[in-house]
């Protein structure tokens, strides 16, 4: 492995040679690792993947280290074999120790998650086969279709073709090819691919304004200088994404990889089209949607090193690099980096981790920085760099609040007077004009008109949203889906149930009735089909096919929409319910996000923003600009408070499916909670969510100031716990979600 950072750790690999232990973990979520002894004529080093007896099966796991020895000799089993792959590298290898003693997981679990391609492993498929024509010709009997296939197929050295494609341009059967093949007078070679396009860094930029030429000239100078972090904040539509480009060009001059983290890789087309232009190549790119070949070879890929930029989405963080020279986490603060389920952790803070581990710098950009990071730089932690103005002169968007108690709005109706004049003026002027409303569906509430039943999830405390566009009322929370009864399950009464609300459905209807000459187009997750829906979306939006977009908070992520000049938040206050520590926080940064997507060229942008609550210390900031004074107050109050950045916060959540027993152990742990100074223990109580696909759920909050290792309080706090079958408690360390 070559390393060029100056803080590399070039520590050799210690070998383990026949009858030495090692320790091997495996990817399951077992306490630790197991002792083997390396097999006859083996010679092992840390981070080799190897086959391994377990129980009465096999499995593939990962050399740690040197074995433990406090197994028996006679009872350990010999390692079957070494895989041949780039063995784990060292970085990554602590990484996965680090998070699983971080957010008190398995080991095996967190392994797991670095190894989420087993086939990658195997040796790959041998290449297809293609065919030439065989030199020499032997003498084969000669007809009119082989005639043909010999003309189509190419001599040798030049271009093999397929079986299929061969009988297909020749236009005979596939059988005729083979028969030539079998005859001799073709002959089969692998067919080789095309070489992938790799991005090239000696293309030149765009010219840069002096301010982002000052951060790109910043950015540069740590790549390759050590461990660093830097948050980038910049307006949107400051050319935050060019900036950090730099150090990416920077970081590949280095002979070195890098990693960019984006919150939402499926909506991402315009950022690839971006990637493109600058670099003349294509990122490898790592998301849920990968199919199972293109995992594979993305796997096997990052590993030999072949892919040198690689943009995904937060499993990023756990592909084997051997030559990471830089990270990047896109919009930083981004709810979407929190993984809640499996090995619960955070993208964006382990990717920090990540960084140091391998002595490298990280970049985490933003317009709307999460609270923890200011505080880390306010910290000294972390480095800044600023870009306050738009690129080209773009003005920054007025944002207006709409006092829905002065502009009350009429029954079933949720856009007030004056949006309805400032759309019909947007559009009257031939620009595009954005309704913004997060909620998905058509309505979030069916209730029965004769006696207020409300249509309920049967497994989970969730009302079922209506989604009339597929006929259906869904779960949010489980998926469960169900037709809309025809009778009232509670009073029996007919067709009586009414929908409460709205959705992006609802809205497109009242929208449709209120703009009848308007193009329209809704965009939600649901609604959009996967990444390529989604990119055809934008795409019609940048050719002005559409008038009037109506979205959830998809259309907030990043996407440039050079003529759109209106946006019209329809409910500013949708956040705000629900008393989560982070809910200001979280408004303030989406509501930004969306506004910021109106008057990114020529034309200045106008926000307006309806909501009940105009006085609230959220929508003032929206509407003064004031961020700094914004963040200010809400970091103030969280000290006081003692919440996170400035203190500590870990929820359990006690689950199960039966309600009896879940509460007994909830209890449980409350009466054995640790009674310390600078710890406090809030619960139980039943969760927001009190059940969720059929398991009863009860939360316990933990609160501790900053100095206390909690990991260690929690370790030894649910060591005291023996949990009945079925019971299962969950452990959130920095909880984002409260439900
Ligand atoms: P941000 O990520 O800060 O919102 P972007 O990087 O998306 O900003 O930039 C906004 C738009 O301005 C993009 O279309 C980008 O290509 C363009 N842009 C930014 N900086 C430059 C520059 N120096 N030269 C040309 N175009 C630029
Ligand atoms: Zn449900």
């Amino acid at each position: 492995m070559l390393f060029t950072g100056a803080n590399s750790q070039p520590a050799p690999d210690p070998a383990y040679l026949t009858g030495d232990r090692v320790s091997v973990l495996l990817p399951l979520p077992l306490a630790g690792a197991y002792d083997y002894v390396v097999g006859e004529g083996q010679r092992l080093a840390p981070g080799d993947f190897v086959r391994v007896p377990l129980a009465n099966r096999y499995a593939v796991g990962v050399v740690w280290g040197a074995g433990a020895g406090d197994v028996a000799h006679e009872k350990c089993r010999a390692v079957v074999r070494r895989l041949s792959v780039p063995p784990m590298p060292d970085a990554l290898r602590r990484l996965v120790d680090w998070v699983a003693a971080y957010t008190l997981a398995a080991p095996g679990a967190v392994l797991k998650m670095a190894m989420s391609v087993p086939t990658a492993l195997e040796p790959p498929p041998p290449p297809p086969l293609g065919y030439v024509v065989a030199d020499p010709l032997p003498d084969v009997k000669m007809t009119a279709t082989r005639q043909r296939v010999l003309e189509m197929a190419c001599p040798l050295a030049s271009h093999p073709l397929a079986a299929a494609e061969l009988a297909r341009r020749a236009g005979v059967g596939v059988g005729v090819v083979k028969g030539l093949a079998d005859a001799g007078a073709l002959t089969a070679v692998p067919l080789i691919r095309p070489p992938a396009d790799v991005p090239d860094c000696r293309r030149a930029g765009p010219s840069l304004s002096g301010e982002q030429a000052t951060a790109a000239d910043a950015l540069r100078r740590r790549v390759g200088d050590g461990f660093s972090v830097t948050l980038l904040e910049g307006v949107t539509g400051s050319g935050k994404t060019e900036v950090y480009f730099e150090a990416v060009a920077r970081a590949l001059e280095q002979g070195r990889q890098v990693l960019v983290l984006l919150p939402e890789i499926a909506l991402s087309a315009q950022w690839l089209d971006r990637f493109r232009r600058r670099f003349g190549g294509a990122p490898a790119q790592w998301h849920s949607e990968l199919g199972d070949a293109a995992r594979r070879e993305g796997w096997r890929a990052v590993a030999d090193g072949t892919a040198r930029v690689v943009v995904g989405a937060r499993s990023a963080l756990f592909l084997p690099y051997p030559e990471l020279g830089l990270i990047v986490v896109d919009e930083e603060h981004d709810a979407s980096y929190k993984q809640e389920e499996g090995v619960i952790y955070h993208a964006r803070d382990m990717a920090v981790v990540r960084a140091r581990l391998g002595g490298i710098p990280i970049i985490l950009a933003s317009a709307t920085p999460s609270l923890e990071s200011q505080a880390n730089v306010l910290a000294g932690r972390y480095a800044r760099l600023h870009l306050p103005n738009r690129h080209g002169g773009a003005l920054m968007p007025s944002i207006e609040l709409v006092d829905l108690r002065r502009h009350p709005l009429p029954r079933q109706s949720w856009l007030s007077a004056p949006l309805i004049e400032a759309v019909e003026k947007t559009l009257a002027a031939g620009e595009q004009a954005l309704l913004f409303l997060n909620r998905r569906g058509y309505a979030p509430l069916t209730l029965c008109r004769a006696c207020g039943y409300r249509l309920q999830c049967p497994h989970c405390s969730a009302w079922l949203v209506e989604h009339r566009s597929m006929g259906k009322l869904q779960c949010h929370h489980c998926g469960y889906l169900s037709l809309l009864p025809e009778t009232c399950p509670n009073c029996q009464a007919e067709d009586r149930f009414a929908p409460c609300g709205p959705g992006v459905e609802r809205l497109g209807e009242e929208a449709s009735a209120r703009f009848p000459g308007a193009r329209m187009a809704i965009m939600a997750s649901d609604t959009l089909t996967g990444p390529r829906a989604a990119a055809e979306l934008v795409e019609r939006m940048a050719r002005r096919e559409i008038d009037l977009l109506i979205g959830t908070q998809v259309v907030a992520k990043g996407h440039h929409f050079p003529l759109l000049t209106l946006v019209g938040v329809v409910d500013g206050d949708l956040g705000l319910a629900g008393g989560d520590l982070r809910a200001a926080e979280r408004t303030f940064q989406l509501l930004s996000q969306v506004a910021g997507r109106a008057g990114r060229a020529a034309h200045p942008g106008r926000v307006l923003l309806q909501t009940c609550q105009p006085d609230a210390g959220v929508m003032a900031a929206l509407a003064s600009g004031d961020a700094e004074r914004f963040y200010a107050a809400e970091a103030e109050d969280r000290r006081a408070a003692g919440m996170p950045p400035f203190g500590k916060l870990a929820a359990l959540i006690v689950s199960g499916p039966d309600a009896a027993a879940v509460d007994a152990v909830a209890n449980e742990l409350a009466r054995l909670a640790p009674r310390e100074p600078d710890v406090e223990v809030l619960g139980p109580a039943p969760a927001p969510l009190a059940l969720l696909r059929g398991r009863h759920r009860r939360r316990l909050l933990l609160k501790a100031v900053r100095r206390v290792p909690v990991q260690t309080v929690l370790r030894h706090w649910l060591g005291r716990m023996r949990l009945p079958a079925g019971v299962r408690i969950q452990v959130d360390i920095d909880p984002y979600s409260f439900v």
